[in-house]
């Protein structure tokens, strides 16, 4: 997803210094996504009680839900090692066998941005996932010779936002493939409190749902926005958040009440202005804002669909009444169609 405005580098450490005070350390501190948790916590508990490696595991969803968080929460509830790279970063087949020596019996190793492996990388990995080996090349030219050569067992952790771009063979090789959701307003304003309290910030539970409500169901979002709003706090109200302070705070920033980005407008007013609701084709609406089909599919609609703006039909995308009357459109076109009353 598009982050909105230009960090500098400064900032962008800043940012991740900031997450990582934040990301929980253990699966009971891991707020929401109870299916995929009581997974995976029964995957580490029988991994543990064989002593062996746990299953390669495939997390995808929206960017900052929470799948670097549960990579290394993995890792320390294995009480093993954790290696982190991605896929833009293993450029050659190299840099792959780089890693993949120094690999340590039973560790974790996470790869962020799985779908963007180049296609030779991505061989060397279906060998050292599937059968623990990897293929080494010695010597140059005609005498050149292929060794096998045995690696430990380990636990691969591969994350994408672009589940549709994992290729069938690599997916196939992971044991859990598991989707994390966008958060409801509840488990996020419980994130909120939690990472308040982490800050020493003081927020009521009702300013902490004014943030939750407007982070577009996503735990970075929601972090972020309480850092701003603390801003604002300490320097406006004796640092304590209440609803009338995160409201302001939160306008003032212009942050939309359902934490709509600027993409996520750009569908809906599409959809609902353009197509008069619909029924549309995705790769239409895709066409019109100059975005790919499968990222509003994978990225986007869930979240406007998990608001109830849009609703999957097999005609096509449909714009709710819902959508319509928060983005104060008028109905005339529905569908379409002329409507009678019009
Ligand atoms: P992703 O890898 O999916 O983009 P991250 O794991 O980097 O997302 O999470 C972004 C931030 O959101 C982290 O700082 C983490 O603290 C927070 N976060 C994500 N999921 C949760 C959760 N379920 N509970 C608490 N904090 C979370």
């Amino acid at each position: 997803m598009r982050e909105q405005g230009i960090a500098s580098p400064s900032a962008l450490e800043g940012e991740r210094q900031f997450e990582t005070a934040l990301r929980p350390t253990k699966l009971a501190d891991f707020t929401g996504q109870p299916k995929l948790k009581e997974n995976l916590s029964i995957a580490i508990e029988a991994a543990k009680q064989r002593g062996e490696a746990m299953d390669h595991v495939l997390l995808y969803g929206p960017p900052g839900l929470g799948k670097t968080t549960l990579a290394t929460i993995i890792a320390a509830e294995l009480g093993v090692g954790f290696e982190q790279t991605s896929g833009p970063i293993l450029q050659k087949k190299l840099d792959l066998t780089g890693v993949l020596t120094n690999i340590r019996p039973r560790q974790v190793f996470f790869i962020d941005e799985v779908h963007r492996l180049l296609p030779d990388v991505e061989e060397i990995l279906y060998a050292a996932l599937e059968d623990f080996r990897m293929d080494i090349l010695i010597g140059t030219g005609p005498g050149a010779r292929t060794h096998s050569i045995a690696i430990p067992h380990f636990t691969a952790i591969g994350a994408t936002t672009r589940q549709g771009l994992v290729s069938a063979p690599l997916r196939g090789r992971f044991g859990l493939v598991l989707r994390l959701n966008h958060y409801g307003v509840e488990e996020l304003t419980a994130i909120v409190l939690r990472s308040a309290k982490l800050l020493g910030v003081t927020v009521d539970r009702d300013g902490a749902e004014e943030i939750a409500r407007r982070s577009r169901g996503t735990p970075r979002i929601a972090n972020r926005l309480l850092r701003r709003v603390r801003d604002y706090a300490q320097v406006r109200a004796e640092g304590h958040i209440d609803l009338p302070i995160a409201t302001v705070a939160l306008d003032l920033l212009e942050v939309d009440r359902f934490g709509l980005d600027e993409i996520d407008q750009k569908i809906m007013l599409t959809l609902l202005e353009k197509y008069g609701g619909g029924p549309v084709g995705v790769n239409t609406i895709a066409a019109s804002i100059d975005e790919e089909a499968d990222t509003i599919e994978e990225v986007y609609e869930p979240y406007l669909m998990q608001l109830g703006f849009i609703d999957r039909t097999p005609r096509g995308r449909i714009g709710t009444d819902r959508a319509f009357d928060y983005f104060k459109i008028p109905r005339r076109m529905r569908g379409g169609v002329q409507s009678p009353l019009f």
